[in-house]
């Protein structure tokens, strides 16, 4: 049975730390883990979650996008897990959308990142996947590949002033919506 795991907040140090490659995909603590990742960013409203959230510093992430109360737009996408993902190659465009975090709670950033990105990556099952991914996809590889490297995404912010709060982001993306 799967459990929901605690998600660490900021300032914990394991959200800084480099996390270390999955040597062994198929021992069964790494797929409890996984399991126990599907459920928590599920229950959270995540469009992902990546192994040192939930206090577990391995390069390990899930990407789950689908519409939800936190991100009411996200394309729908069958969550997948990736092992020791890598970003083989990424477009010279870049654009800013606004990103959140379950480890910074209620804060949202307009971050720039890559339009576009070549991946690679373990499945679940140990088969190695190449693949792209464009747009909002790519974002999340971007922003779940950074908490592998001990990053988060206020640390790539252009400027303070592209910080916002969730709740007041809600209003500006329903009106935005409305209008479009
Ligand atoms: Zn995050």
């Amino acid at each position: 049975m799967a459990r929901l795991l605690q998600i660490a907040q900021l300032g914990h140090p394991v959200l800084r730390k480099r996390a270390t490659d999955v040597e062994d995909v198929q021992n069964p603590q790494v797929h409890s883990l996984i399991d126990d990742m599907l459920l928590t960013v599920s229950d959270a409203n995540g469009v992902g979650i990546a192994a040192p959230q939930v206090y577990e510093s391995k390069r390990i992430f899930i990407i789950s996008s689908r519409p939800n109360p936190r991100y009411p737009y996200a394309p729908e996408m069958e969550p997948t897990t990736m092992i020791n993902p890598e970003i083989i190659g990424k477009s010279l465009d870049t654009e800013k959308d606004w990103e959140g975090c379950l480890t910074i709670p209620g804060v949202r950033g307009l971050v720039p990142r890559h339009k576009a990105i070549a991946v690679s990556y373990v499945s679940d099952q140990g088969e190695t996947v190449e693949t792209k991914y464009s747009g909002f996809i790519a974002r999340v590889f971007q922003h779940e590949f950074d908490h592998l490297e001990g990053i988060v995404f206020l640390d790539r912010l252009e400027s303070t002033k592209d910080i916002v709060m969730e709740k007041e982001w809600l209003k500006m993306i329903a009106q935005r919506e409305s209008v479009a």
